[in-house]
């Protein structure tokens, strides 16, 4: 469990040990950016290997892609980036400050002006205490609130306050009051950081863009994509040829992507620039499954979901990604209880979708998404198809056969079945009868279950999740708090710490030097000759190395070195040999 709740705690660790660094810091930063130092970044790059390794490497049912950041930007008109990737943004008329509008409410609870009305309504609402903060702090924090600038606006206040003070409970409903108490039409949202009047809120593009070439032009805009998958879609049939692979099967890719975020917030959760691991798995229409093998498997027949099966459907295909995500990062070290599955609603769901669960973490902040695993029909191939005017369409052999042993009959009950399914999702029958035609033929647009998950949100949970300080009581009953990273030895930036027990004997210094050489080829291991032992052993529980290797005298005679554990603190004496095999099983 971590001990740690605070997100400042974990940051400065992060400064501190070299994780993660504040972009362009010498010039005072620049918001929604971060870098990643020399442990942030072995930790990140295990990340993203593991992910690759896990969804790549050990399938062979799914081929890998690295496509370019800035692409052809006819890709984000299809895809609907172009109209619809937007968030609500308000701006302050008096501070200027720019915000999502349905972060408001986020923001002023996190700020000190939310947490000062909240400390002030411990116990209940008090109207005179109410006036003395407007009079005093709120001068300072607040100044553009209307019942700190206008004294009719606090007396208003001040009346609706005493004629039914819990009506004002809480800090939000509070700030509402005081932007408004003489009854503005309409109402205004005063600005969580100065108590200004906010605008409406208008949508606002989080596309970045740029030009490509010399000549300034709008013919020459482009946009860094804001995610990773559309190139998958983009250069579907490509890979689909070149890898030979045959749906159901997937494409992956990770990669930087940018999103001009209205308030980055919560330290690397929302940042400007960050990095994703998608997976677009193309699947069979439930029709052609249908067809193929009589049947199509739905959660209702509670399947087993270890090893895929033809018959699976839709729903089966993205309840088992479900299941290999949470896999995946149990297996990274963030505990079963530590993430929930949040089933969006159908009205949260976007039109083409069908099913979409976000991974929400609990961090330090609330619980928020980790990632999400959406069922989005065949929307993104056949936008593209329609858009570029390429096919997008795959022969399925098997179809093919099991549609030629279907008599006339049989073929005009299925389109018939077919056409009133459709009708009850809103489609009209034209668009089905062509869809089975098709299908009779062995083709069809592949649907697409998509899990995408952040790199660095992933990090920022592994790291929450593994901070501890321990107590603890020496031989000589002396206290002392020890910090201590619990990354699981996969993910750790340094996997192996190797010590000299003393710098100034050179056989023992030699000898730790040479086995040091044989870890370093094999993992990430770092030297350290500095300090006493038990010191030496604090800087790495800090930073989460697993284990610390310390070559001493006895190394001398029989070849054996001492490797503490960090999480027991317990230490054994070990040959060469089976240190190594140690690491290896540990870390496969
Ligand atoms: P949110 O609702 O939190 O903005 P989203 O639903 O827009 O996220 P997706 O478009 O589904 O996110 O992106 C997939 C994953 O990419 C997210 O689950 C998250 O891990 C990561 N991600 C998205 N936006 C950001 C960001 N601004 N900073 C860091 N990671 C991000």
């Amino acid at each position: 469990m971590p001990t740690t709740n605070s997100l400042d705690v974990i940051s400065s660790l992060c400064k501190r040990r070299g994780f993660i660094f504040h972009s362009s810091e010498i010039y005072g930063g620049i918001n929604g950016f971060w870098d990643y130092g020399p442990l942030g970044c072995e930790m990140k790059r295990n990340i993203k290997e593991d992910w690759w390794k896990t969804t790549v490497r050990n399938r062979e049912d799914v081929a890998g892609l690295d496509a370019t950041i800035i692409m052809h930007p006819a890709i984000w008109k299809a895809s609907g980036h172009l109209d619809t990737f937007s968030d609500p943004m308000s701006t302050c008329k008096s501070c200027k400050k720019l915000m999502r509008a349905d972060q408001v409410w986020d923001i002023l609870a996190d700020g000190e002006i939310g947490q000062g009305l909240a400390a002030l309504i411990v116990g209940g609402v008090d109207a005179g205490k109410v006036a003395g903060w407007c009079k005093g702090k709120a001068k300072g924090l607040a100044p553009n609130l209307a019942a700190v600038r206008d004294a009719d606006a606090l007396t208003a206040a001040f009346e609706k306050i005493k004629a039914d003070p819990a009506a004002y409970a809480d800090a939000q409903a509070l700030y509402v009051l005081l932007a408004n108490a003489k009854g503005s039409q309409p109402a205004v949202t005063p600005c969580p950081y100065c108590g200004g009047e906010l605008t409406e809120p208008r949508p606002f593009n989080l596309m970045f863009k740029t030009v490509v070439g010399p000549v300034d032009d709008p013919a020459n805009v482009a946009y860094l994509r804001p995610e990773t998958a559309q190139a998958i879609f983009a250069q579907f049939q490509n890979v689909q040829v070149t890898s030979r692979q045959q749906v159901p099967f997937g494409i992956a890719q990770m990669g930087k992507s940018f999103r001009n975020e209205v308030t980055p917030r919560n330290y690397t959760f929302r940042s400007r620039e960050f990095e994703q691991m998608e997976l677009e798995f193309f699947i069979r229409p439930d029709e052609a499954v249908e067809l193929i093998c009589g049947t199509v498997t739905t959660m209702a027949d509670s399947p087993d979901l270890s090893v895929p099966q033809a018959s699976w459907g839709w729903e089966v295909w993205h309840k088992y990604w479900v299941e290999q995500r949470k896999a995946w990062i149990q297996a990274c070290g963030l505990p079963k209880d530590s993430f929930v599955e949040y089933w969006q609603k159908p009205e949260e769901l976007a039109h083409y979708a069908r099913a979409c669960v976000d991974i929400e973490y609990s961090f330090p902040f609330g619980v928020q998404e980790l990632e999400g695993i959406a069922a989005r029909s065949d929307f993104d191939l056949t936008q593209h198809q329609k858009h570029s005017g390429k096919s997008m369409e795959v022969f399925d052999e098997p179809l093919k056969l099991a549609a030629a042993k279907l008599d006339e009959a049989a073929k005009a009950a299925f389109t018939a079945k077919v056409s009133a399914e459709w009708a009850t999702r809103g489609k009209d029958a034209e668009a089905a009868r062509a869809f089975v035609a098709k299908l009779f033929e062995g083709k069809y647009v592949p649907h697409v279950i998509e899990p995408s998950a952040g790199v660095d949100r992933m990090m920022l949970a592994l790291l929450c999740n593994a901070y501890e300080e321990q107590k603890l009581t020496d031989e000589k009953g002396k206290e002392d708090v020890r910090v201590v990273m619990h990354f699981s030895p996969r993910i750790a930036p340094v996997k192996v710490a190797v010590f000299p027990l003393v710098k100034n004997k050179p056989e023992v210094y030699n000898k730790a030097r040479e086995i040091f050489g044989h870890l370093r080829r094999r993992c990430a291991a770092f030297w350290d000759e500095g300090g006493a032992i038990g010191r030496r052993y604090r800087r790495q529980d800090e930073i989460g190395t697993p284990w610390c290797v310390t070559i001493d005298f006895q190394t001398l005679d029989d070849g054996t070195v001492t490797l503490r554990d960090r999480d027991t603190m317990q230490q054994e004496r070990l040959t060469l040999d089976q240190l190594k095999a140690k690491l290896e099983e540990a870390l496969l």
